[in-house]
């Protein structure tokens, strides 16, 4: 049965610390901050890098490429919006960078899911202002 939601679908804050992340993304283009200093991946966003403290970082274009590190398949979701879509896979990937990146798992069958599944991005364009970055299995 299908419901209307009561609520409109929760969209990412755009800020400008986070807004190269959802631009790329709108190009489908997937990038995350890179440390100049000690070169170290960084995910999510932040102002200072977590592994040596520096502040100067850049966005740098990112594989796309990785595994599940760790998923649940969502029955009830805690908010209504996204209840027409449930069941689904809320999943942590881990990139091949090292980064982890909350997501969703797309284009595959929930009971086919696995911890250490290969993934590869995948962009949904879910409105003119905003395109979500999921995974799917990768195809190789
Ligand atoms: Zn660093």
């Amino acid at each position: 049965m299908t419901t209307t939601p009561s609520k409109p679908m929760p969209r990412p804050e755009l800020r400008a610390l986070t807004a190269p992340f959802w631009e790329a993304a709108k190009r489908h283009e997937l990038v995350c901050q890179r440390c100049k200093q000690c070169a170290g991946w960084i995910f999510y966003p932040r102002e200072q890098c977590p592994a040596c403290f520096s502040r100067d970082l850049e966005y740098a274009p990112v594989s796309g490429k990785g595994r599940v590190f760790a998923y649940t398949i969502v029955y009830q979701p805690a908010h209504a919006a996204f209840e027409p879509e449930a069941p689904y896979a809320y999943a942590i990937v881990q990139l091949d960078e090292g980064v982890r990146m909350p997501t969703n798992i797309v284009e595959c069958a929930l009971e086919e899911i696995r911890v250490d599944m290969p993934v590869t991005v995948e962009f949904d364009d879910v409105s003119p202002e905003w395109t979500l970055v999921k995974f799917r299995p990768d195809g190789g």
